[in-house]
């Protein structure tokens, strides 16, 4: 079996852990590698070579910085195919899914490309006579990152482009599901010519993860997962004094307004609802029909499923693809069940769906009539099933959005602009659609949720990766006028 190893201080490392994890081909239901679990050793080598790699590359010029980013980004993109086939491989997205990853990342290394104009600080002339203040922006140390499985080449690229951007060097745990794209993404670095350390990689589980977190040398975590881990991590690293950002699960809600555009709003519900087979944390999983406009955009979205194709992600007329493993799809297909005894009325049944045989496969599925106490509105399905929720104003679609525990994006559909801009005034929502269904902020912005869906107080990349990544240091320097120096300069100094 073929075995996937960690990544430290440049190159493979094969560490002497025997604990292993297996790496499945979704679409054909079979292991197809096996992924090394880290142990407290092999993240102690990948800390210390971080470490040992922060003093130069801190020094480093930020143009120096900014070339390896430039010369990273060219081979991203010239090769950007190839990553998408890694990641389609274990993660079983469909390949222009995965090649949307790779978009939605390299955007963030282009933001990160423009470094030495993100980090200027700020000056005060004469603050007082002779006396000027500045401000710089400084690296934290050796930061971690621990990422989910869901986009493992551009949550990895969130976090890492702003982190060494702005000269710290990293130790990135990925997701033990699908652990290629994040050596892929170390090798070409490497290649284009980050030094050894700044970047390491160590697989590995929850075990790996405490001993990271649990490193008295990182100085930083940024998280990526689900709620209660983000939640632990959180709680467990500010207790050890380390700055932390964990963004965690999402229920996200599509309000559509009796005035909306029934088959604009029935597309966007398709394609946000079932794309990647609903394995997004900007996935649309809640729809709230307000008024007359529940039955023909039920009927619109029902009639749009039958002709999903589901099929392998490298298919070229897949248009879903596999869950990323048998037992998370047992676990989608179980709410199937659950949600029809709770009372919800199941109107398309993904199990009946035309699947190919053999992978973790599961059709489109949609609830209708769903109630806020029922498991299937109220837990992170995370997979291809919405759910339509029959509200009877705005407000009450409002007062849904705002008393979920969660809080990562919201969308709105209507063809009224005041009704639009006063959801974006009242939802308590991190990220916002209008007529948009997954708002995912550009990388000059910043990502993240409120309520359950984030802790801490930074959003990831953009503006608030740059403010994560640094401590600032006001500097206060007093240089009085030469003109008053009793030391000879050696040349005249006139006022
Ligand atoms: P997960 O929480 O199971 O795993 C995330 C990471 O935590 C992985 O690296 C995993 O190895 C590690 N981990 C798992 N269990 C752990 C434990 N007990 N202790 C320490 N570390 C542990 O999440 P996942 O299934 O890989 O990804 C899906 C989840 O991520 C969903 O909840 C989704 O909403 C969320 N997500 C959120 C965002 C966001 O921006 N808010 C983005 C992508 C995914």
């Amino acid at each position: 079996m073929r075995r996937i190893e960690h990544w430290i201080d440049g190159g493979v490392f094969a560490g002497g852990g025997q604990r292993v994890g297996p790496v499945w081909d979704p679409a054909a239901g079979t292991q197809q590698a096996e992924v090394a679990l880290g142990t407290p050793a092999e993240v102690a080598a990948a800390v210390s070579s971080a470490q040992a790699a922060f003093p130069g590359w801190r020094a480093t010029p930020l143009s120096r910085r900014a070339e390896i980013l430039f010369a990273f980004r060219e081979l991203l993109h010239a090769r950007r195919d190839e990553v998408a086939a890694v990641v389609t491989s274990e993660h079983g997205k469909t390949l222009p899914d995965a090649l949307g990853e790779v978009s939605r990342g390299l955007e963030n290394v282009e933001f990160a490309c423009g470094i030495p104009q993100l980090l200027k600080g700020e000056f005060s002339e004469q603050v007082s006579n002779g006396v000027d203040v500045f401000s710089i922006r400084q690296p934290l140390g050796v930061v971690a990152g621990i990422t989910p499985f869901n986009f493992p080449v551009m949550v990895p690229l969130w976090m890492l482009s702003g982190a060494i951007a702005c000269g710290n060097t990293f130790v990135l745990k990925p997701s033990e599901k699908d652990p290629s794209a994040s050596l892929w993404l170390a090798a070409a670095l490497g290649e284009a010519g980050l030094p050894p350390g700044v970047l390491n990689v160590v697989h590995g589980d929850r075990e790996a993860v405490e001993a990271l977190i649990g490193s008295p040398e990182v100085a930083a975590v940024s998280f990526v997962g689900s709620t209660p881990i983000a939640r632990s991590i959180y709680e467990t690293a500010t207790r050890a004094g380390k700055r932390v950002q964990a963004l965690g699960g999402a229920k996200n809600h599509m309000v559509v307004l009796p005035d909306a555009e029934i088959d604009l709003a029935a597309d966007a519900a398709v394609s946000a609802g079932y794309g990647s087979a609903g394995e997004r944390c900007m996935a649309v999983s809640v729809v709230v029909a307000v008024g007359r406009v529940a039955d023909p955009l039920v009927d619109a979205i029902a009639a749009r499923l039958p002709k999903l194709r589901v099929g392998p992600g490298t298919a070229p007329d897949s248009e879903m693809g596999p869950l990323v493993t048998a037992e998370h799809r047992d676990k989608v297909a179980s709410y199937l069940d659950s949600g029809r005894s709770a009372g919800a009325e199941l109107v398309v049944d993904g199990r009946s769906h035309d699947l190919p045989a053999g992978g973790f496969y599961l059709g489109p599925s949609l609830f209708d009539r769903v109630e806020p106490t029922m498991d299937v509105y109220r837990d992170e399905i995370f997979g291809p099933v919405l759910c339509v929720v029959r509200v009877g104003t705005y407000e009450d679609a409002l007062r849904l959005v705002n008393d979920n525990a969660y809080g990562n994006g919201t969308a709105i559909f209507t063809r009224d602009g005041g009704a639009a801009r006063r959801f974006q005034f009242d939802c308590q929502v991190g990220m916002v659609g209008i007529n948009v269904p997954i708002p995912v902020p550009v990388a000059s912005y910043s990502f993240g949720g409120w309520k359950d869906s984030l802790f801490g107080d930074t959003h990831m990349y953009g503006p608030d990766g740059v403010r994560f990544y640094t401590r600032s240091k006001v500097v206060t320097s007093r240089w009085p006028d030469p003109s008053s120096s009793r030391v000879d300069l050696g040349f005249p100094v006139t006022r």
